[in-house]
Formats: structure tokens, C-alpha cells, sequence
């Protein structure tokens, strides 16, 4: 099945696919905001997380600080984004619990991803890590709030 027009400027995949999901070659319409991110994960089946930065101005300090936030998207076949992939993810209607975002276009791959992931195994960058994880609570949390 030939790729379809999704309605944004982005490189089709030239692989073919049967998944239903896929904006592609499947119903997926997209609609709202548009992120570009690093995947982190693609542990989860036909799904990649993807982790992007973001500045947060805090006025009353006159300065700002790095948010980083996290989001599931599906992952279609065609496109087949793997770990360090810099990838272009676009909103949806929800497609299960967690997800209302789609990759639609691999655009890179992140400069020493590998190595930094293996850092993080052996612990070496273990501090890094533990903030990591704290910003992502802060950040779930707003989440529920809008
Ligand atoms: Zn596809």
C-alpha cells in the first residue's frame, strides 16, 4: 500500500506496513502539537518514548530552568524507530491509556546515545539519573492537572 499524505511536511518511510495504527498505512489522523525528541525506550511493543527538553521561565527569579518531558508514542512498522533515534512525534486522538502521540519521521540519531546509556548502567552517572527521575514525577504530575 503506497504511503498516504498525512497532511504534514515529513519523509514518507519507504517501508510498507500492516499496522492499523500507523498514520501511513493505516486510520491514525493527526491533529495538535508537534515535538521533536530523542527515544529513550523501545521496550514496550510498537511503542517509543521519547524524551525532549523544554525551558520553563520562572518570571519571578528572572531566570528559567530545564524541564524534561517525556512522552509514549506509537512506533509504526514502516518507521521502526529504535533507541537514540532523534524522531519527530505528532499528536493524535488516544490510542490507549498512555498514548495520543505517533513518530512520523525518523530525523537522526543522537550523538554518543550509546555510550551515555552504557554509562548509565555501570552507575556511573547515577546523580544524573536520580534527578532524572525526579523531574519526571513533577512533570506527571502537572500532567493530571491540565
Ligand atoms: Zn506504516
Amino acid at each position: 500500500m503506497k504511503a498516504k499524505n498525512i497532511g504534514v511536511e515529513v519523509k514518507k518511510p519507504k517501508e510498507d506496513c500492516k499496522d492499523r495504527l500507523c498514520p501511513f498505512h493505516g486510520f491514525t489522523k493527526l491533529r495538535g502539537r508537534t515535538f521533536v525528541g530523542d527515544v529513550i525506550s523501545t521496550k514496550m511493543q510498537k511503542t517509543a518514548t521519547v524524551q525532549f527538553e523544554r525551558r520553563r521561565d520562572i518570571p519571578k527569579y528572572e531566570r528559567y530552568e530545564k524541564r524534561k518531558t517525556r512522552i509514549k508514542a506509537h512506533n509504526p512498522d514502516c518507521i521502526g524507530a529504535k533507541d537514540g533515534d532523534i524522531v519527530k512525534i505528532m499528536e493524535t486522538k488516544p490510542i490507549s491509556k498512555t498514548k495520543n502521540f505517533v513518530v512520523i519521521e525518523k530525523i537522526g540519531q543522537v550523538k554518543g546515545f550509546k555510550g551515555r546509556m552504557e554509562a548509565l548502567e555501570e552507575g556511573k552517572v547515577k546523580e544524573v539519573e536520580k534527578e532524572e527521575k525526579v523531574e519526571e514525577k513533577t512533570e506527571a504530575k502537572e500532567e493530571v492537572e491540565k
